[in-house]
């Protein structure tokens, strides 16, 4: 839609924007339009729309909050631009997994179970009370054993204990309790026990005693010591402390020790019995928050009652909004803490699609990762749908079949990083076409199926495949060839794949979770490559190597050589500003001054990766730098903090580490995520090469290109939910296209014409 003569006064003007890379950029993007940004991963995207755009008019709107208000939240710092006129109040909806809370859920998070509640309030029998009465979260509500959790968390004796030893064997596999320690002293010499009997000969009552005695003082050869039983000792000593600052080893043991299981009162509804006792035409609100989405919109378009027909109403629209957005295989009871990133966003976005508010900037991170070709159309739908309302809709993607919707393109390149940050062009999608930049030229560009598929050397048997919607399933996957997993958003590709191949021994997974404690690390600490870098400084100044490391006295003591202050508050996400003590150079002047080929180690770790690969011509730094350039990190500064990368990003981060290890099996998850049409072609490159070495190659994929080109496809579906978790193809992508007899065939046939 070209913007109307009558609208051209109606532009939010960007005028000298320099966050990141962008080299003082001006543009005006139309309002109540459709913008997409393209441009190679690194370009400056996410520094223009989220950085500069979205962040100046977060800034503005903190600014009307009283002083009062004020000082309680993070001062933002003003983005890099000279000018931003005509801004609307922007709203952000990225792939940020919603909160870190046990108890928020699909339903809780849309408002969903919130009407839900108010209904069975009002049409429940019994008559149980307010709508309270039937919240997880108030106390009026909740399942009493498990507090509205839902599960309870026990304690695997079998990975405390190996039985077939005797104490003096080292029966007790806690860690800390290892023979001759002060812990199994304790025990063992307490005069319980035959510190010499298997613990599987033991009687009840020892077993007992070994197990869950109660704390007690005991006198043992004339000292006083308190015994306590095996599993009340490790559950004050490891449960109630926050896993996350555990050592990696106590951290292992409590992920596999501890089990979580359904609360058996409430069978994991989370509601006290008079909460789950009321019923609407036999159905109780724990029914309805199991029910997958696109049957409970049935339910409740099926309740008649004029008392709360507005309310009824508000919330066929909201299941309705679930079920087009296409997560209708979702339950209401789903807690948020699982879903994916995709997934996450389109919770987020439905809220906004029932609002009334105009003249609203709505900005997406790709909204399409995660949605299948066949979902794209209904995302694009509801993209111009909020375009409609009157709101100006902008969205960063990579994905042809939405850049061919956009009212207006800004085009961002030409390069990644320092090669990046300018505006190669804005226009229409057919101007985008003439263009000749590096998106135009890929916008119609097709890659083909293979010539010769590779032959597999094996096959990994899966068998009776149950897992979540998984309907008993028996797949062989090739060993030795790339397989691409396919099939529609909620099929059942990640509880294939993540269930019963992630486990094996030789696997590597390549995911985009966030990585632990990645404020403090960095592309240069993550991959190892501080280590040869701070040697190479050591020996060239005949200093120690320490000197050069961030928990060192060398570091810069306000910011313990991170370069930037973090401030943390409860409720808000941290920000982060430049050390001022260092300005940001991490190190001490003194360090400073010791340079390599006269770059000091700030200097180095300012570098991208592609002038580090240049600057560290050879050895173990030039050869980590590599396989970083190899998986299309050029762009990357080696000390930027992991947490401002990308889901993508940090994915072919931790692919680069892995291809060192020598791994027989890898398994990614849409890694093509956050990659320009032209990066794709690096990727398939990369897998190629993996497989070709002899490694087996697992990949769930919707981008079509990746699918075409693979030697072997899983396809899940037909559906979502109970709709899906059945193969529905397996076999190579040429047959399925010549005679495509389901949904991810008939995508592929399209595209490859
Ligand atoms: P895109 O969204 O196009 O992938 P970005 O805007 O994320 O690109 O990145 C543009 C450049 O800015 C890249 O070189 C990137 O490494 C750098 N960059 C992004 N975020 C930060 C940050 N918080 N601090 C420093 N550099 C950053
Ligand atoms: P895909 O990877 O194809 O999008 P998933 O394997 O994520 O599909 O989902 C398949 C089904 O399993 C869906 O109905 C989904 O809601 C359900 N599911 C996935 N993960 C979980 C989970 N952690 N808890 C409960 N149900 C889940
Ligand atoms: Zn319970
Ligand atoms: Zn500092």
């Amino acid at each position: 839609m070209p913007v109307h003569p009558a609208d051209a006064h109606a532009t939010i003007q960007v005028r000298g924007a320099r966050q990141n890379n962008l080299r003082n950029v001006s543009l005006d993007l139309p309002k109540r339009r459709l913008t997409v940004f393209t441009g190679v991963s690194g370009s400056g995207k996410s520094s223009l729309v989220f950085g500069t755009i979205a962040a100046e008019s977060r800034r503005l709107i903190d600014e009307t909050y009283t002083a009062f208000l004020q000082s309680f939240m993070p001062s933002t710092a003003r983005p890099d631009v000279d000018e931003l006129r005509n801004l609307s109040a922007a709203i952000v909806l990225d792939q940020e997994r919603m909160g870190a809370n046990a108890r928020s859920t699909v339903g809780t998070a849309t408002d969903a179970f919130t009407m839900l509640r108010i209904v069975y309030s009002r049409l429940g029998e019994p008559h149980v009370g307010t709508s309270s009465a039937f919240s997880f979260n108030t106390p009026d509500g909740m399942c009493p054993r498990c507090e509205g959790l839902g599960e309870v968390s026990d304690i695997a004796v079998d990975r405390l204990l190996d039985r077939t030893l005797s104490l003096n064997g080292g029966a007790i596999t806690v860690p800390g309790f290892a023979v001759g320690s002060w812990y199994w002293r304790v025990i063992a010499e307490s005069g319980l026990f035959d510190a010499d009997k298997p613990l599987a000969d033991y009687t009840d009552g020892e077993w007992d005693a070994l197990l869950h005695r109660p704390a007690e003082k005991r006198k043992v050869d004339g000292h006083t010591l308190t015994y306590e039983g095996l599993i009340p000792k490790v559950r004050r000593t490891y449960l109630g402390k926050d896993r996350d600052t555990m050592k990696p080893h106590l951290r292992a043991f409590v992920d596999h020790a501890v089990v979580f299981a359904t609360c058996s009162e409430c069978g994991g509804s989370r509601l006290n019995a008079a909460a789950r006792s009321a019923v609407i035409g036999g159905v109780s609100i724990a029914d309805c928050a199991r029910m997958q989405i696109s049957d409970l919109a049935g339910f409740v378009a099926s309740i008649e009652d004029a008392s709360v027909a507005p309310l009824l109403a508000g919330l066929r629209e909201l299941l309705g909004a679930l079920v087009e957005i296409g997560l209708g295989y979702l339950s209401l009871d789903r807690p948020t803490l699982t879903l994916s990133g995709g997934e996450s966003q389109r919770v987020k976005m439905v809220r906004h699609l029932g609002s009334s508010l105009t003249d609203v900037t709505y900005v997406f991170d790709e909204p399409t990762v995660g949605l299948h070709p066949h979902d794209i159309r209904r995302m694009n739908d509801l993209l111009l749908r909020l375009r409609d309302k009157g709101n100006t809709v902008l969205v960063v993607e990579h994905k042809p079949e939405v850049i061919e919707i956009a009212d207006h393109v800004v085009d961002l390149g030409p390069g990644a990083g320092t090669d990046g940050g300018e505006i190669c062009f804005t226009g229409d999608v057919a101007g985008l076409r003439a263009s000749g930049t590096l998106t135009g030229r890929h916008l119609g560009h097709r890659a083909g199926l293979r010539a010769a598929v590779r032959e597999p050397r094996g096959w990994i048997p899966i068998r009776g495949a149950d897992r979540h919607n998984l309907q008993k399933v028996d797949v062989d996957v090739p060993e030795g060839v790339l397989t691409v997993v396919t099939g529609v958003a909620g099929s059942g590709k990640s509880s294939l794949v993540h269930g019963y191949l992630a486990d094996r021994e030789d696997v590597v997974v390549a995911d985009q979770s966030p990585v632990r404690g990645s404020r403090r690390s960095n592309p240069a600490t993550y991959t190892g490559l501080l280590g040869p870098v701070r040697n190479a400084f050591a020996k060239a100044n005949g200093v120690k190597p320490a000197l050069f490391s961030a928990n060192s006295e060398g570091a810069c003591p306000e910011c313990n050589g991170i370069g930037l202050i973090y401030t943390d508050l409860a409720m808000m996400a941290g920000v982060a500003t430049v050390c001022e003590t260092c300005e940001g150079r991490r190190f001490t002047a003194k360090v400073l001054t010791y340079t390599l080929d006269g770059k000091n180690i700030g200097e180095v770790l300012d570098m991208p990766v592609r002038e580090a690969h240049a600057f560290f011509g050879t050895g173990q730094a030039h050869a980590i730098l590599s396989r970083l350039l190899d998986v299309g990190l050029g762009y990357v500064r080696l000390g930027q903090p992991l947490t401002t990368l990308s889901g993508g990003e940090r994915q072919r981060l931790k692919l680069a580490i892995h291809m060192a290890e020598k791994a027989r099996t890898y398994v990614l998850d849409e890694p093509t995520t956050g990659l320009h049409l032209a990066d794709v072609d690096q990727l398939l490159a990369l897998l190629d090469r993996l497989v070709d070495d002899g490694n087996t190659v697992v990949v769930i994929e919707h981008h079509l290109a990746v699918i075409a080109h693979a030697d072997w496809l899983v396809d899940i579906g037909p559906g979502g939910g109970h709709d899906g978790g059945r193969v529905v193809y397996t076999g190579t992508p040429a047959r399925l296209a010549a005679a495509p007899s389901t949904l991810t065939g008939e995508h592929l046939a399209a595209y490859l014409g």
